[in-house]
């Protein structure tokens, strides 16, 4: 069985995110979204959230399940036999990170491949950041978010605004 790992922050997730998703489980026997924890950046929603968000858009995808690791990530990859890491490239700044990563996390881990999908042409422009600055100015977010998650980034906003 092929087991694709696509990890990240998703905070929250996006409709970049979720094109990736959707392919990678398209090639892919069974897809692992791996939210997970960030030390760099100060996230809007809990990784308790971030995890419900991604799997209320993907539970009608039958092979993609959803967990949440604070292990490093070529550690926690090894509990998934012959399993490759998935990323997205939306331009030569991701590829110039993600390269880096990805021979980081073979250097930890020799078996862990990582395999880069172009980012879809319609969503090379969306970020999780983009995202949450476009709600801070009370944008429509349906070209940015899947709508189920609409309101609930609407409502985060808010909150944050008062705090
Ligand atoms: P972001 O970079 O938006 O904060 P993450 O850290 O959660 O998102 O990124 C997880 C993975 O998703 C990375 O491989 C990143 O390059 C990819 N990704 C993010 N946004 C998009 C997009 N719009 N299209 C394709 N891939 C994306």
């Amino acid at each position: 069985m092929t087991t694709a790992l696509y990890p990240g922050s998703f905070d929250p997730i996006t409709l970049g995110h979720l094109n990736i998703i959707r392919r990678a489980s398209r090639i892919f026997d069974q897809v692992v979204v791996l939210v997970m924890m960030n030390s760099e950046k100060k996230s809007m929603f809990t990784i308790d959230e971030r995890l419900a968000l991604v799997q209320r858009v993907t539970k009608r995808l039958p092979n993609v399940s959803v967990v949440t690791t604070d292990e490093l990530l070529a550690e926690h990859a090894k509990k998934y036999e012959g399993a490759v890491l998935v990323k997205g490239l939306r331009a030569v700044s991701d590829f110039d990170y993600e390269l880096q990563l990805a021979l980081i996390n073979k250097k930890m881990n020799a078996e862990l491949e990582t395999v880069f999908l172009p980012a879809s042409e319609k969503y090379t422009f969306l970020s999780s950041t983009a995202t949450k600055e476009m709600a801070r100015y009370g944008a429509d977010l349906s070209e940015f978010v899947p709508v189920e998650i609409i309101d609930d980034v609407i409502e985060k906003t808010k909150h944050r605004r008062q705090t």
